[in-house]
């Protein structure tokens, strides 16, 4: 009986529970949530990629980490962040080991799913004032009317001035809103098919309705501008440079009788970006050199400067490799890189794009995706076996709750990454994040569990 229970056990892959291993273990359920405290508070501070760079220069500073300017001297022991455009964070330990030996790099994203501001965003229509929005990634629309905005962002003046824009975030603070039809009128709209009932031009975001007193026209829109401009020194002018940012004006709150679940914008991907950065600062005292990336631009493609596919990476390696007597080809070749991006949680009440199998299950830790892609691994990164196996063996020896998932059903989709971005210049790299319920929504969900278990992973990772 034991021993055919026992050959099961051996012979067999069962995901289990973060509780059910640690049932007897209520000190490791209590860091869980001691944990995520810490997070909670990180993401209401982090609602953009801007502010999420700021967030992480003030934690890494707290731990001694100095600017970093490219062509500066790096001396092993030093702990440097590198600020790409105040959008792009690069956190950096040099290693007391012969840096060729390699580094580990864990590369997560810091933007989310959001509305920008159009260029021209302000207009107004039979009595309310609106700006219009230019969705950013990937969004269901339909999920982003009726519910709380704020606004973050950016705005320089003429003058050069650089002005930092947040309403919607204190509870004294006004808050903006999309607005939708009744049902007693949504008869045809209802009969659309969701990705089009709610129209990309339709996502325009109210922001006021009292006209100036005495404005000859458009006084909605003049107050506002006037308002802007008395608090700010905004002109229209200055929103054609703008970055500004519609969010939700939602902090993260815990979710269930058991709070065993937070429900935040933009787990995706700071769930995985501020266990690496903390498993980077807990891990201090390991002889090799470990790079954390924060990056912006995943949920558009990894474009631009800021993003993955930006070579500033491998200029820093060169920097890196000239200041600690190595070559930069031969470091990458050693190096090893985890992409932390978010999967998908297996949703019992929409089961059918999922594979059960091969699906990502809350609380059964942090999950390893092997490859991502779409319609055939299209776009895919699929880490090596040996690589894999090397990550499989680093997470079972430090006791890591873990799980294999992919993320849907075959051709039900599918999603990169910024995998592909590294492996391309020769590093190993493996995907491995938190599953995500509700993924790109403006309230989406994680475990506690699942958060820790990324922090263990990243930590085990780092010290292997
Ligand atoms: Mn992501
Ligand atoms: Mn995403």
């Amino acid at each position: 009986m034991s021993e055919t229970k026992n050959s099961y056990e051996n012979l067999t892959y069962q995901k289990k529970s973060f509780y059910e291993i640690f049932a007897d273990n209520e000190a490791m359920i209590e860091s869980a949530y001691a944990y995520a405290r810490d997070y909670m508070t990180y993401l209401d501070a982090a609602k953009t990629e801007r502010e999420a760079v700021d967030a992480s220069i003030a934690l890494a500073e707290a731990q001694g980490y100095r600017p970093y300017r490219l062509g500066d001297k790096i001396t092993a022991g030093d702990r440097l962040y590198y600020n790409n455009r105040g959008k792009n964070l690069f956190l950096i330990k040099a290693g007391t080991e012969d840096i060729n030996n390699g580094i580990r790099i864990i590369a997560a994203h810091i933007d989310s799913p959001r509305l920008d501001l159009k260029p021209c965003p302000l207009y107004e229509d039979h009595g309310m004032g609106f700006f219009k929005t230019h969705y950013y990634g990937g969004v269901r629309k339909y999920q982003w009317v009726t519910v709380p905005l704020a606004l973050h962002g950016v705005v320089i003046l003429n003058d050069g001035t650089s002005v930092t824009v947040t309403v919607g975030e204190d509870d004294a603070d006004p808050i903006f809103y999309i607005n939708d039809l009744l049902p007693h009128l949504g008869r045809a709209q209802g009969e659309k098919p969701l990705n089009t009932a709610i129209a990309g031009e339709k996502l325009n975001v109210l922001i006021g309705s009292r006209p100036l007193s005495d404005a000859e026209k458009d006084g909605v829109k003049i107050n506002v501008l006037k308002m802007l401009n008395d608090k700010y020194g905004i002109t229209e002018r200055d929103l054609t440079t703008a970055e500004l940012c519609v969010v939700p004006a939602l902090k993260a709150r815990d979710v269930g009788f058991d709070r065993s679940m937070i429900a935040a914008y933009g787990h995706d991907d700071r769930v995985c970006a501020y266990p690496a950065m903390t498993a980077l600062f807990e891990c201090a005292d390991t002889a090799h050199t470990d790079i954390i990336i924060l990056a912006d631009k995943e949920e558009t493609g990894s474009d631009g400067a800021t993003g993955m596919q930006c070579e500033v990476i491998l200029d820093l390696i060169d920097c890196l490799a000239d200041s600690l007597g190595g070559k930069s080809s031969v470091i990458r070749a050693n190096s090893k890189c985890l992409s932390s991006d978010v999967t998908a949680n297996f949703e019992p009440n929409f089961p059918e794009p999922f594979e059960i199998r091969n699906s990502s299950i809350i609380n059964c830790g942090v999950s390893v995706a092997k490859y991502t892609g779409s319609g055939g691994k299209g776009g895919t990164n699929d880490a090596t076996a040996e690589y894999a196996s090397w990550v499989r063996n680093v997470l079972d020896n430090a006791g890591i709750v873990w799980q294999i998932a992919e993320l849907g059903a075959v051709d039900a989709g599918g999603g990169g990454t910024v995998a592909k971005f590294l492996s391309k210049h020769n590093i190993d790299t493996i995907d491995i994040g938190v599953g995500v319920t509700a993924m790109h929504a403006p309230y989406e969900l994680i475990s506690k569990a699942d958060l820790y278990e990324a922090h263990r992973a990243f930590c085990a990772f780092l010290r292997a």
